[in-house]
């Protein structure tokens, strides 16, 4: 990507694979649902502030999974909304991504011994791309995953994309 970037610069021309360029495109407007759980949704929300300033990676919270392509699963997932985040995941189209952010999201948290109603880890209902520890994590951890995110994206090929 980094010689993608120096041959415009230098010669103001681009010769790269199909592949490249949309990866490039992709990584670099990365959309998420503006939804949230619990807690850790206000660490979300505090990201999308002006202090961190996330337009600079391309990251727009969209209103509709019919626009969105990263889902954020911030907060404790019960059995009642289980079934709604797993609609709401289905109705975003492909390629799409999920942040597992927080302990409740990522294995129950602090309701994984008791917390009947909780589902233990987003996983068991929709695939996760990147997880973030914490209770809850800071707004830096959620760029961390970001950037996670944008690397697996470089990584992908969307004409071969299954
Ligand atoms: S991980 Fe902690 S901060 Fe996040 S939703 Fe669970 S209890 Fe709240």
């Amino acid at each position: 990507m980094q010689d993608l970037v120096k041959n415009v610069e230098q010669n103001g021309v681009v010769v790269a694979k199909l592949d490249d360029l949309f990866s490039w495109a992709r990584l670099s407007s990365l959309w998420p649902m503006g939804f949230g759980l619990a807690c850790c949704a206000i660490e979300f929300m505090d990201t999308l502030s002006g202090n961190f300033d996330m337009d600079r990676f391309g990251v727009f919270p969209r209103a509709s999974p019919r626009q969105a392509d990263v889902m954020i699963v911030a907060g404790t997932v019960t059995f009642k909304m289980a079934e709604r985040i797993k609609r709401l995941y289905e109705q975003m189209p492909e390629p799409r991504y999920v942040i597992s952010m927080g302990s409740c999201s990522n294995c129950g948290g602090p309701y994984w011994q008791y917390g009947y109603h909780v589902v233990k880890g987003v996983d068991r209902i929709i695939p996760v791309d990147v997880y973030i520890q914490g209770c809850p994590p800071r707004p830096e951890s959620l760029i961390g995953a970001f950037i996670e995110l944008q690397q697996k994206i470089k990584n992908e090929s969307i004409i071969n994309y299954q």
